[in-house]
């Protein structure tokens, strides 16, 4: 494995020596939660097998590795479209538009974990860097 000075300012750390709120907001800026280096997605819906510049393996080694991810989408999703339908029932009362609601619950049921899938690998990818720095 490589490592080699951080990007985004980072110093040269190695796994686990990164703080936690350093590696959320590189993993949010969808660069690597370790280094900062961009190039960590291959696309939307894949990461690279390991970091280009300091070589994180992306692939923990662990099974069902991303279920906490799937989990953090989960409740983003749950917590966005409980808030958005509760506002516009309290905005819209007592002429409450329970089609538009129920549609709208369904394309954030179906757009938001697509639309936040990186995010939610990337944030996991960190949380878990934190809680086993290394993997064999
Ligand atoms: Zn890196």
């Amino acid at each position: 494995m490589n490592r080699t000075s951080g990007g985004d300012g980072g110093a040269s750390l190695a796994a686990g020596e990164t703080p936690l709120g350093t590696s959320l907001v590189r993993a949010l800026r969808l660069r690597c939660p370790r280094c900062g280096a961009r190039g960590i997605l291959e696309s939307w819906f894949d990461l690279a097998a390991e970091c280009p510049r300091c070589g994180l393996e992306t692939d923990r080694g662990e099974e069902g590795h991303f279920l906490g991810a799937m989990l953090l989408s989960l409740v983003a999703v749950e917590l966005l479209a409980a808030g958005l339908a509760a506002l516009t029932i309290v905005l819209a009362w007592p002429a409450v538009p329970w089609t538009a609601i129920t549609l709208g619950g369904v394309v954030l049921a179906v757009g938001m974990p697509v639309a936040i899938y990186p995010y939610s690998r990337l944030l996991w990818l960190g949380v878990d860097l934190h809680i086993r720095p290394e993997v064999d």
